[in-house]
Order: C-alpha cells, then structure tokens, then sequence
C-alpha cells in the first residue's frame, strides 16, 4: 500500500472491524474507550473485545449524536479513543470532535453503520477521524447478509491491520450456511407491510438458534466470541462488492423518501431531526421525536406500517439491569435515557415506495 491510500478491510460484523481498530491502535486492558449512550450493544461489545472498558457520554439536547461538551467535562487520562456514531445518518459534530481529540491525542473512530455517504462540507462521513468502520446486515443501508469493513488513511495502522487482518479465519460452515438462509429468506420476504410479522419470527428463530441473533454474551473480563477471529466469508464479500455499486442509487432514493416524510409530516407532537446547513444526511431511516411512543408503535402494528422503536434504551436492546454488565449505570446519560422514549423511525429503502409513504404519513398524521 502507498502513503496516501484509502484501506479497506471486511471482517465478519461491523463490531469486529471496530475491535480490530482497537487492537491495531494498541488500545486494551486498563484503556477506555468513549462513546455515545443511545446506541446497540454491538458498540460495547466491540470494545469490550479488545479488553478495554466503554466510557459513556451523551447526546446532544434534541439530537442524536454526542454531546462534545460532554466529552470536555468526563476526559480523564484512562481514554484513549472515541467513538463517534453518525446515528441514523445525522452528521455528527466531526469537526468539532477531531479538533479537540488531536489537542488531547485521542483517536477517533466514525461509526458509519447508518450511513455511507451523509457529508459535512461536501466530505463524507468516514475520512474525518483516525478510523471509520461500516455493517452490512438487515436494517443497514446496504445489506450483503451479516458483515462488517472499516476505512482508514492512516499507513501505520494500515499497515498492523493488514497483517492481523490475515490471521483471521474464513466463518465456519454452519454459520455460513446459516448466514446464507437468512439472506434468502430475507429477500424473498421482505417488504415493510410484514416488518412486524418478520421481526417476531427472526426473535423467535434466534431464540432458538436457528438463526444467527444481533448480540452475543458479553462478560467483562471474559472470553470474546470467536466471532472476533473471523472476517467476512469470501461470498458475502462479492455480494457485498456488486451492491455498492448500488450506493448512490439507493442515497438517491432515499433521499426522495425522506423529502416527502419532512414536508408531509406536520403534526406539531411529532419533532424532525435539526440538519444544519454545511451537512447533508443520507438516512439509513428516518427519525423522528413523538409524544406517546408505545400507542403509535401499537397502532403501526396492528396496521402493518414499518415503524421501528430502536433505540429502546441507552444501550439498546439491554433493560437497566443489563446495561451494567456493559458499564452503563441507570440515569448516567440524562438525554439518552429521554430521547429512547421518544424516538421512533421509518424506512428509506429500496422497498418503500411512493404508495406506502402514502400510509405512513396518514397513520402519524392521524394517530400522534
Ligand atoms: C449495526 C450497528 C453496529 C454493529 O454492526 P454489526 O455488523 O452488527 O456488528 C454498530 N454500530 C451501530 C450504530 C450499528 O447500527
């Protein structure tokens, strides 16, 4: 590789490609890494992975992504690096946040799981830090199955990247088998009316171990999942190469969806998420603040509309009492706790066309 190329590596989830970031930096037992509470538990456990301890900070007021000024005020020696999760596809404070890392000699590493190509000032998403790593499973923007890459510009972490990256070893058979399945099933199925049937079915299949579930056990101090050894298998990989061609199609229409969702969705207990004017955000879905989360999820429901409900808690899917088993202590995170009350989101895939943005904006429109 040369001085001034972009890596790209798959691994077999997006959290492995972050642990292998971790790893590469050095970073482990007796680090801290920070990061925003509202989030999924994968975030955690990839840190966790690489021996290191998770720091949470908060969101912004109103908003979605971390709360600068809370960094500036829990910064203490023990944190090495942070993460800094584009939620939903809404920019976050990037600028901002790698002005003061590079004063404090932290590395930044984007979560871009939401969102390939949101910018800030023309710059996508993903170049601004140290690092930056991307998912491809069910509700990602571009779905090759289960599957994870990261991006760096960095040579020397490149470089120990690289040569990790050709330890790994090749998903077990039955995983890949099982990984395969669930592709299929998925395109044949799916469409945003059965979003609620769907949902049931893949919580009732994991349960039971015939599909492959969001989450593994997360113990500190414990073993990680082999999951951490394995990078993406060689058929996802080429699935995965054929549909980011697709990318800018799919931010295209995308786009149009949300257009539609911003201008037609007027009730005044609904809120839509504040862009400012150097970003643009390309939605993996599209969020929005409401006031009586539980009746508009039950209504969606019973009606068949695609509306999801993460996060559910600051670090979702995990109640309370699980968030400590990942360091999260009830209450620590003031706005994250609030905003996972109120948020729910809509769909901007391919699948959602013009007659059922029709649907859901009638639903919010009669039922918030
Ligand atoms: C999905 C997701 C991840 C992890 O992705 P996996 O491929 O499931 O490991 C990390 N961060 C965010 C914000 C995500 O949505």
């Amino acid at each position: 590789m040369k001085h001034d190329d972009l890596l790209k590596l798959t691994y077999f989830r997006g959290r492995v490609a972050l642990c292998a970031i971790l790893r590469a930096l050095g970073i482990g037992k007796g680090d801290e890494v920070a990061m925003q509470a509202f989030t999924c538990l994968a975030v955690p456990e990839g840190i966790m992975a690489a021996g290191a301890k998770p720091r949470y900070l908060d969101i912004s007021p109103g908003g979605y992504t971390l709360d600068l000024e809370d960094l500036r005020r829990k910064l203490t020696p023990a944190i090495k690096a942070i993460v800094v999760q584009h939620t939903f596809g809404v920019p976050a404070d990037i600028r901002q946040i790698v002005e003061f890392a590079d004063q404090h000699q932290l590395a930044v590493i984007e979560d871009c799981c939401h969102t390939l190509t949101s910018t800030v000032d023309g710059k996508p998403v993903g170049t601004f830090g140290t690092a930056a790593f991307y998912s491809f499973e069910w509700g990602k923007p571009i779905v090759a199955g289960v599957g994870g890459s990261l991006l760096t510009r960095d040579f020397e972490l490149a470089q120990r990247l690289q040569n990790e990256h050709a330890q790994l070893a090749e998903p077990t058979l039955m995983k890949r088998l099982k990984l395969e399945a669930q592709y299929l099933a998925y395109w044949a199925l799916y469409r945003p009316r059965w979003y609620w049937t769907l949902r049931t079915l893949f919580h009732g299949s994991a349960k039971l171990g015939v599909a492959e579930g969001n989450y593994n056990p997360v113990e500190a101090g414990g073993e990680c999942s082999p999951e951490f050894q394995m990078r993406m298998s060689l058929r996802f990989q080429r699935r995965l190469n054929k549909s980011l061609q697709h990318v800018e199609a799919h931010a295209l229409h995308a786009g149009a969806i949300v257009e539609r969702y911003r201008r037609e969705i007027v009730h005044p207990a609904i809120s839509h998420p504040e862009l400012n004017d150097n970003v643009k955000a390309v939605f993996a879905r599209y969020p929005l603040r409401v006031q009586d989360k539980r009746r508009l999820l039950a209504l969606a429901r019973e009606r068949g509309v695609e509306l999801a409900e993460w996060y559910n808690s600051p670090i979702h899917p995990l109640s309370a009492e699980g968030a400590t088993t990942v360091h999260y202590e009830p209450q620590a995170c003031l706005q994250a706790e609030h905003r996972s009350q109120e948020i729910v989101s809509l769909p901007t895939h391919q699948r959602v066309d013009h007659r059922y943005v029709d649907q859901v904006v009638e639903l919010l429109e009669r039922a918030a």
